[in-house]
C-alpha cells in the first residue's frame, strides 16, 4: 500500500513487544504485527519476535548497516511518510513503550505532523526482570515504593537527573534500566548516600529469553560479580529488599 502520497488513512501504532518471550507479547500487539504493512523495529524486542515477522515488511531502524545507530530523526521521519503513504505503521519497541523507550517523542513527533496513532502498552522489562527471578517489586514486609531509573548516565556529573542521595533515602525498591556499565558508580553513590552494602541486589540479563540469567550479590560485591559473569546488556539491577526473596523462592521457581 506505499506509492500514495496524498490522501492518507496511514496509521502509527507504538508497540511495547514485551521482554523477549514471543508469549509475553500482548494478543494485540501480535495482531498489530501481523496486520500491518510495515514493522520498524530496532534489536530490544529480541530475535525471536523479530524472527516471527515477514522480512519484506521489517525495517531494523537500531543500526544502520556501517554500525552506527539510526538517529531519532531518523526514526520520526520515516514513521510520518511511511503513514503519509498511507501504511498501517506498527512502531515495535522493547517492554513497553512509553518506559524508557522514546515512544513518547515519537507521539509528540506524530501528533506535531498530524498524524494518528494508537499506543499499545507491553509488559515492561522493569517488572518483568525481577518477576521471572522470582522478586516482587513490592512486598508488604520490604518495599511499599518502586523507583525506575536510569543508569545511563553518569551518577557524579553535577546535574544528573538521578538523585541518588534521595532514593537512598526513599529505600524501597530501585530497579535501574540500562544499568549495566555504569553499575560501579551508582552503586558506590547509593552505598555514600548510607544505604546499607548489605542490600541485597540482583542482575537480570536478557529477562524471558532462552539465555537468561541472574546473579545476586549486595550493594558492596554486586559490581564485581557483575564484571567476573561478564553481565552485558539488556540486563535489569533491583536493589532492595525484595532482591533478597529469589533465594527463598528459587528452588521452586520454573521457568
Ligand atoms: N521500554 C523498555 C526499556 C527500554 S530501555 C521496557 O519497558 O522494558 C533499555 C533497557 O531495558 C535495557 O538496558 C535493560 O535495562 C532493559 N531491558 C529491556 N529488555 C530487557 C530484557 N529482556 N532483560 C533485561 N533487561 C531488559
Amino acid at each position: 500500500m506505499t506509492g500514495n502520497e496524498s490522501e492518507s488513512a496511514g496509521l502509527v501504532s507504538l508497540v511495547g513487544s514485551g521482554p523477549g518471550d514471543p508469549e509475553l507479547l500482548t494478543v494485540k500487539a501480535r495482531r498489530l504485527i501481523d496486520e500491518a504493512d510495515v514493522v520498524l523495529h530496532d534489536k530490544l524486542p529480541g530475535p525471536t519476535i523479530i524472527e516471527t515477522i515477514p522480512e519484506d515488511k521489517r525495517e531494523d531502524v537500531g543500526k544502520r548497516a556501517g554500525g552506527d545507530r539510526t538517529s531519532q530523526e531518523y526514526t520520526n521521519e520515516r514513521l510520518v511518510k511511511l503513514a503519509r503513504e498511507g501504511n498501517h505503521v506498527v512502531r515495535l519497541k522493547g517492554g513497553d513503550p512509553f518506559v524508557f523507550g522514546r515512544g513518547g517523542e515519537e507521539a509528540a513527533y506524530l501528533a506535531d505532523h498530524g498524524v494518528d496513532f494508537r499506543v499499545v502498552p507491553g509488559v515492561t522489562s522493569a517488572l518483568a526482570g525481577p518477576a521471572l527471578a522470582g522478586i516482587p517489586a513490592t512486598h508488604r514486609e520490604h518495599a511499599s515504593t518502586v523507583s525506575f531509573v536510569t543508569g545511563h548516565e553518569d551518577p557524579e556529573k553535577d546535574e544528573s537527573a538521578v538523585d541518588w542521595d534521595a532514593l537512598a533515602d526513599t529505600g524501597g525498591t530501585i530497579v535501574v534500566l540500562m544499568g549495566v556499565g555504569k553499575l560501579p558508580e551508582y552503586t558506590k553513590a547509593l552505598r555514600e548516600a548510607r544505604m546499607s552494602k548489605e542490600v541485597p541486589v540482583a542482575l537480570v540479563e536478557r529477562a524471558s529469553r532462552p539465555d537468561e540469567r541472574v546473579v545476586t550479590g549486595t550493594l558492596e560485591t554486586i559490581a564485581g560479580i557483575a564484571e567476573r559473569e561478564e553481565i552485558e546488556p539488556p540486563a535489569i539491577t533491583v536493589i532492595g529488599d525484595v532482591a533478597g526473596e529469589r533465594d527463598r523462592v528459587q528452588e521452586f521457581l520454573r521457568r
